[in-house]
């Protein structure tokens, strides 16, 4: 018989209390608020409307109309569960579907759609580099892409963030060093919604041989004509090797993609480990997903109105004097500096009404603790101001500003 874990007199798990209580003192213990109801610009979390500036829902497709339809008829044709990994039978003609019109709208020969731009991460990385190769990383890459070069046991050079030269000195160093090399970034950095320098990093590649890939999870929908991405925000077209995005963000819905060429996509069909070894994407996932492309490809009122919202916002916060950091997007990081006083700030602005989630460490550096504000084009410009008014308050009474 199995003795009772709880019985047992060392609790082999009890240093896990120890930890908990050590990130309720230093402030990085975070209260997952609970949603009772769809995501949108006004959210109900216990039971009261509050201003929802925490979503990546940039668009506001999450509850769309189209999406939802979209979802309901690909439950009806094709069911609930995939049944299997893509590469044995939960390959449907509506991921096929969705794959192509992909490819068509981010303009590359091919994409491969997986459950989540994490997956698309872990599946990419591993594939294209080994141990004999080498990866250069943006020093603020997202967990998935750390993850995801961890996965593939290559040695990993961390340059300065958005630093070109600081790349170049590394592949300089490394001119004669055998095997392939991989330079990664984001393509806009999720915690200071700063955009990477991808016009010199593309120069950097070329020169060296290197590889290029952009994980633009906060670029698809929001960059570029009509939310092409950080590609088509700089007409970089055929010179980054690899794009990563998610559609769990501006596109509203669930899952992540690699767009490149044919033989990029058909190799990760072969090797992506997600791919072979996860289950699909649902159906209604992928519906959704093939209506949020068609409705962004056939209109960008969205994108334009997420900008015209950001900027307004940025600028008025600005004015108001708080420093957003160095944020060339939507993501409104409101610089605070320890961890506590950001979470103190976050739950007072949660009792005026606004949900603006505290960031500390480990998703930022120590020491860099901020508000981070999510701008949506669901926003109207009376929610912006009411927004505004409460960081003016809060601010104000906490000596921020
Ligand atoms: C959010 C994010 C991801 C993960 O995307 P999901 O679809 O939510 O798994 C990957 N990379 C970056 C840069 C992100 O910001």
């Amino acid at each position: 018989m199995c003795p009772s874990p709880s019985t047992g007199k060392q609790d082999a798990l009890a240093f896990l209390a120890d930890e908990l209580e050590r990130l309720k003192e230093a402030g990085l213990y975070n209260v997952i608020r609970v949603l009772e109801g769809p995501q949108g610009p006004w959210v109900r979390i216990e039971g009261r409307q509050v201003l929802n500036l925490c979503s990546n829902n940039y668009l506001g497709l999450a509850n769309h109309p189209k999406l939802r339809q979209a979802a309901c008829e690909a439950v009806e044709r094709f069911g609930v569960g995939p049944g299997a990994v893509r590469s044995i039978a939960g390959t449907m003609s509506l991921h096929q579907d969705l794959e192509r019109r992909l490819a068509a709208f981010k303009g590359t020969e091919a994409t491969v759609v997986f459950q989540s731009g994490f997956k698309a991460n872990l599946a990419v990385i591993p594939a294209l580099v080994g141990k004999d190769d080498v990866i250069y990383s943006d020093e603020l890459n997202h967990a998935s892409i750390i993850d995801g070069c961890r996965l593939s046991r290559a040695p990993i050079r961390v340059y300065p963030h958005c630093d070109p030269q600081g790349l170049a000195a590394l592949l300089e160093e490394d001119r004669d060093r055998p095997g392939r090399k991989l330079v990664i970034t984001d393509g806009v950095f999720s915690m200071d919604g700063d955009i990477a320098p991808l016009p010199e990093l593309a120069d950097l590649a070329a020169a060296h041989g290197a590889i290029l890939m952009v994980d633009d999870a906060h670029g698809e929908g929001v960059l570029g004509s009509h939310g092409r991405g950080v590609v088509d925000h700089f007409g970089l077209h055929g010179r980054v090797h690899v794009e990563v995005g998610t559609l769990s963000k501006a596109l509203g819905v669930m899952g992540g993609f690699v767009a490149g060429s044919a033989a990029l996509v058909e190799y990760l069909k072969q090797r992506g480990r997600p791919f072979i070894f996860s289950s699909a994407l649902t159906p209604a996932d992928v519906a959704a997903n093939l209506a949020a492309v068609e409705l962004l490809a056939a209109d960008d009122s969205l994108v334009r109105r997420l900008w015209d919202n950001a900027r307004y916002f940025k600028t008025r916060l600005r004015e108001l004097g708080f420093d957003t950091g160095r944020s060339q997007t939507p993501i409104t990081p409101v610089m605070i500096g320890e961890a506590e006083r950001a979470s103190a700030f976050s739950r007072r602005l949660f009792e005026a009404g606004v949900f603006a989630q505290a960031i500390g460490f480990p998703t930022v550096p120590r020491g860099k603790a901020r508000i981070r504000a999510m701008i949506s084009a669901g926003h109207s410009r009376a929610d912006l101001d009411f927004a505004l008014d409460v960081f003016d308050q809060v601010g104000r009474a906490m000596h921020l500003i």
